[in-house]
């Protein structure tokens, strides 16, 4: 075990925050079926006041009346494609649907709790089926991420399931973890649960309103708040609590996989939260006595608490302490992540939860204190962040959406500037890693994007055309910096952040 106590603990942090913007892009995409969800409401009820309002109100007669004909046909066959679009999911939601359908005699409100039921539970579907997947990529990666960190620590053990191929996570396994009911229930159940009762209080809401002769911008409102807080606080906390529960599982099989017999509690991204994680901070437990909510993260709503395997000492309680390190087993010593992962994990040939491919690496965002490009510190995070780039699967996508450039070039900036080999001077070899460049395409990535990032593409798009035409990097590289002087930009980024953070102390 080469590496220390401080780098495992800042892999894991870091591994934790990558989940959690993943988990944060799902939510973005959910606040679209939220939306969906309240227009199909309204729509509904607008088309009730278009026909019957007088002064933007309903009479209770209007509201009462039972529809018929083809009034209730369409209703029917409205529901109808609403239950099959659905398929299983909400049982208690479905449950009333369908007694619902089953009536002969329905009035107009009910018409409209049925649809109110019918656009929550297709909410609460597409909810948990996003939620479950990405929760299964967060295990998986977070899983093989730290797989990977313990390879390259020549670790053992390790090096013993690679020779006999079994690294892989199995199906068994991610399905166990993701049926836990370790909160009360488990991630679905707890959105079925919470919908439910969002589709209770809008159908209460809506009742009230229109009994009492309500307007429906009020009503309107009124839908818009429910719907609104339910995304804005309820979800959002879930998929963070979740998203910290995956992860945490995930180091928990590493552990098991590894035979790490103990783990360290660690605060540091919580501390100022919570109290109950301040004080286990630094403690240490059997792995198999861990439990989440007790000694075992999460151990709160949105805890961003987590553990590393502990190590009293160098020789420390691992089975892999007792062997020599990696040299009895014959497995390549220097691959990359995807050179690992394709042989390890997908080329086994193993039974396996294959479904979805892992996506995205490790990427950081400790070291924004940094102001000096140039300095020891900084080599060392440039030195990091290129190996996580190199083992990044999302940021050329990511990067693309955010700039607009397309994937393709920017894969190939991202091989060029990352992974290839280049004849520098009478050598080839890989770029030196450089800190500003890091940090710059993580911000691509992040979306958070500084204009020198900009110029950064700019000026490799250019370089690399420059070579393509027969110039040798070093020219490219002067041409490309007349036009575009990525360099200057960003030592004069750097100078303004020192700057601003001095003046801030
Ligand atoms: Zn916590």
């Amino acid at each position: 075990m080469v590496k220390s106590r401080d780098y495992w603990e800042r892999r894991s942090g870091m591994a934790l925050l990558d989940l959690e913007r993943d988990g944060d892009e799902i939510l973005k995409r959910l606040n679209l079926d939220y939306v969906a969800a309240r227009t199909g409401i309204i729509d509904e009820i607008s088309k009730l006041y278009g026909q019957y309002a007088r002064d933007n109100k309903i009479s209770q007669n209007k509201a009462l009346e039972l529809i018929k004909g083809r009034e209730y046909r369409t209703w029917r066959m409205s529901m109808e494609k609403y239950l099959e679009e659905i398929g299983n999911g909400n049982e208690a939601l479905l449950l009333e649907l369908n007694t619902l359908c089953m009536r002969r005699r329905i009035n107009r409100l009910e018409a409209i709790e049925g649809e109110i039921i019918a656009n929550i539970a297709k909410l609460s579907k597409v909810q948990s089926d996003m939620v479950k997947e990405h929760l299964i990529r967060s295990l998986e990666n977070s899983y093989y991420n730290s797989m990977y960190d313990h390879y390259k620590d020549k670790n053992n053990i390790v090096y013993e399931l690679m020779h006999n191929h079994n690294v892989k996570l199995s199906k068994t396994a991610v399905e166990k973890v993701l049926t836990l009911p370790w909160s009360g229930a488990n991630y679905s159940k707890n959105i079925w649960n919470r919908e439910y009762n969002v589709a209770s209080k809008v159908r209460r809401l809506v009742t009230r309103n229109i009994m009492e002769g309500k307007s429906i911008d009020r009503l309107t409102l009124e839908i818009t708040g429910v719907l609104g807080a339910d995304y804005k606080h309820a979800a959002k906390t879930l998929i963070h609590t979740e998203t910290a529960f995956v992860k945490s599982q995930a180091d928990l099989l590493v552990y098991e996989k590894l035979g790490q017999e103990e783990y360290e509690f660690s605060a540091t991204l919580d501390m100022k939260t919570s109290d109950v994680c301040r004080r286990l901070d630094g403690k240490h437990f059997p792995v198999e006595d861990a439990v989440p909510g007790v000694n075992y993260p999460p151990m709160h709503p949105r805890c961003r608490s987590i553990t590393i395997a502990y190590r009293p000492d160098k020789r420390g309680k691992t089975k892999a302490a007792r062997g020599e390190d990696g040299e009895r087993y014959k497995v390549p010593a220097d691959m990359t992540y995807q050179e690992w992962y394709d042989m390890y994990v997908e080329g086994n040939g193993e039974k396996g939860y294959n479904k979805s491919k892992i996506s995205g690496g490790i990427s950081g965002g400790i070291s924004g204190g940094i102001t000096n490009m140039n300095s020891e510190e900084a080599n060392t995070h440039a030195k990091l962040y290129y190996e996580e780039i190199r083992h990044q699967s999302t940021d050329v996508d990511r990067i693309s959406k955010n700039t607009g450039y397309r994937k393709e070039f920017i894969l190939e900036i991202k091989h060029y500037l990352f992974i290839d080999e280049h004849d520098l001077n009478g050598e080839k070899t890989r770029f030196q890693p450089d800190f500003a460049i890091a940090q710059s395409w993580q911000r691509l990535s992040q979306g958070k994007i500084q204009p020198h990032d900009i110029t950064l593409l700019k000026h490799e798009e250019l370089e690399r055309s420059l070579i393509l035409q027969g110039k040798t990097q070093d020219e490219a590289h002067k041409i490309a910096s007349r036009a575009y002087n990525y360099q200057k930009e960003a030592e004069r980024y750097y100078d303004l952040l020192e700057k601003s953070q001095k003046r801030k102390r």
